[in-house]
């Protein structure tokens, strides 16, 4: 390619700045391309930064580490049973070549440590191959001062990931904390300690500088690109794709004002995320009603890349789906909180308009919104629905954005959200009445629910019955996890939303990462991967990691076949 007509030009061209961008220009860079990233915001990171950091890697080489085998077909008998043959089996075989050597690499030539979470189980231990853990791996805590003046160009952690909306944590620290196993008062006392004291930065910023989840994920691979030079500009959207003679060889993007010919001779890969932030994909793709707000992700991701990608001829797949989490959505907050572990709590239930529980609660996340939708008619809505808990659950455990009542009684709540947030009621059939749902209905699923919960067997949904269900559950409580009767008042409801992590539609590629046209045929010069290609993993999240997971392997496979290592 010539580099004429071109502002400037490197080899590999990423836009996006998420994990899976980073990864692609680490690789790209070490195998001898020139290579920039492209970031729309002033921040860089995207939901990646914003994440837990957990990437589902079978067979992966930490597992056998914490004493648990795993093997290549077993983990394809797992993908090809919770995809169901929505996904090309290249594709499928693909990433298990790949990402186990990916997770490897960032171990052993940047700066990325990873360590496996054995308790974190598959999303299906039901389904031929799974694993009761392992898989997810996430990354050790970095320290921000390994970033210099970087550091506070990151996004920043999801609200919900921090303790007391400050402190950050590990995913494995979250674990002891949440489930109060022993060593957890010590834990606590540490983080804090390590927060309050680390002066005289205190005085300079409320973040935390030990970073934990998808910031010591992005972190660290700023980190490593720090290392070897690579340049990431900021403040610079990507608006179009150049095309010469059928092939992508560059885009158009602004900076400072100006507009650039960007020049990529061995491509360009597209890691600019989902639609999650724009309202109007979401209306036309997306199963209705969905508002943008009930997003958990970034707020940049409104669909630049796929809509580039579309206007060259690209196909796209899977727009009506999305890596599904129920939120809620808290007023003052920027983006909504994912209510991933509330739901599986002892004596907390999600009831439609009617008063009715309507799903297993603690079924993965991305199942429960799929029954939201399911299940909403204009008689019961699901969407939204309701979560439903009583002064026991209230006082033991963090709810959304409350502490445990023990620790923060609901006189210490902020104003706002006594004032707009929380219901609360002394009697099940006046809480049913404040949030307009049916009060003989909520009283009649209570008084079912509590007879359950008494004996431990959900005789209607099975709730807490298999192991991802009991992994957010209280490990204390007997004879089952996940129930406890609903019984002390005053009995509370939270709002509760089809939010997402990020959508899964997007261009369609092929094992390399290579874009598509609707005939199969690859579209030269372009890949896609994250967010803004479909999904590898179809319709389905099979494991704690399953979106970053298919980033970083996406792009580290782009990277090696655009260079031609493939
Ligand atoms: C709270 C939370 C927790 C999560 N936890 C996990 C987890 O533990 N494991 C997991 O697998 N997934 C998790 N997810 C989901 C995961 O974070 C996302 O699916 C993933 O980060 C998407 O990666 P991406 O590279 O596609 O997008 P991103 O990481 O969002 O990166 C895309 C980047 O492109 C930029 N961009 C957009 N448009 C343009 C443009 N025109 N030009 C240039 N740049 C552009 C965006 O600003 C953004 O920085 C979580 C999500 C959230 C919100």
């Amino acid at each position: 390619m010539s580099t004429q007509g071109f502002d400037h030009t490197v080899d590999w061209l990423v836009v996006g700045s998420g994990a899976g961008a980073m990864v692609s220009a680490i690789v790209a860079h070490d195998l001898g391309a020139t290579t920039l990233l492209l970031e729309k915001s002033p921040l860089y990171g995207g939901s990646s930064a914003m994440s837990g950091g957990g990437l589902w890697i079978p067979n992966n080489h930490l597992m056998a580490g914490v004493g648990i085998t795993d093997s290549y077909d077993d983990a394809l008998a797992y993908l090809r049973a919770v995809t169901g043959g929505v996904v090309a089996e290249a594709r499928l075989r693909a990433y298990l070549d790949h990402s186990p050597k990916m997770a490897k690499y960032l171990c052993e030539k940047t700066r990325v440590d990873l360590v496996s979470l054995p308790e974190y189980p598959d999303y299906y231990p039901n389904a031929p191959g799974s694993r009761p853990g392992g898989r997810a791996l996430e990354p050790k805590a970095f320290h921000a001062h390994n970033l210099g003046d970087e550091f506070l160009k990151m996004r920043e952690t999801a609200i919900q990931e921090l303790i007391m909306g400050r402190v950050s944590m590990t995913v494995a620290e979250a674990r002891i904390l949440f489930c109060k196993t022993p060593g957890w008062i010590a834990l606590m006392t540490r983080l804090m300690a390590s927060y309050w004291l680390d002066l005289p930065w205190r005085f300079r910023s409320r973040r935390d500088r030990k970073l934990g989840m998808g910031n010591a994920l992005v972190g660290r691979l700023r980190a490593s690109l720090l290392d070897r030079g690579v340049p990431l500009w900021l403040s610079t959207p990507a608006r179009e794709l150049l095309v010469e003679g059928g092939r992508v060889v560059g885009i158009v993007a602004e900076r400072e004002g100006r507009t650039l010919r960007i020049g990529g001779t061995k491509g360009v890969v597209l890691a600019a995320g989902g639609f999650d932030a724009s309202q109007s994909m979401r209306e036309k793709y997306l199963p209705n009603p969905t508002r943008a707000e009930w997003s958990a992700a970034n707020p940049a991701s409104t669909g630049d890349a796929i809509q580039m990608g579309i206007a060259i001829g690209a196909a796209i797949g899977l727009m009506d789906d999305a890596w599904w989490s129920p939120t809620t959505v808290v007023p003052g907050e920027a983006r909504a909180r994912l209510l991933v572990i509330e739901k599986s709590l002892p004596g907390t239930i999600m009831v439609d308009r009617k008063g009715r529980r309507f799903v297993n609660e603690a079924l993965p996340y991305n199942d429960v919104v799929n029954a939201m939708y399911e299940k909403n008619t204009p008689e019961a809505p699901t969407v939204p629905c309701w979560l439903v808990f009583d002064a026991t659950a209230r006082s033991k455990y963090p709810l959304g954005p409350l502490l445990p009542g023990a620790q923060q009684p609901d006189w210490a709540l902020p104003g706002l959200i006594r004032r707009e947030y929380l219901e609360k009621a002394d009697t099940v059939e006046a809480l049913a009445t404040l949030i307009g749902v049916d009060p003989s209905g909520l009283r009649a699923t209570v008084t079912r629910f509590n007879e359950f919960a008494r004996a431990g067997k959900d005789l209607d949904f099975h709730r807490g019955e298999t192991l991802i269900e009991t992994y957010y559950g209280d490990a204390n409580r007997k004879p089952n996890q996940c129930l406890a009767p609903i019984e002390k008042p005053p009995f509370y409801a939270m709002e509760t939303f089809a939010g997402d992590f990020g959508t899964k539609g997007g261009l369609c590629v092929d094992e390399k990462a290579r874009v598509l046209r609707e005939n199969g045929e690859v579209i030269a010069g372009l890949r896609a991967i994250g967010n803004c290609s479909s999904a590898v993993m179809g319709r389905t999240y099979p494991g704690p990691g399953s979106t970053l997971g298919p980033a970083t392997t996406f792009g580290y496979v782009a990277a090696h076949d655009a260079c031609g290592k493939g």
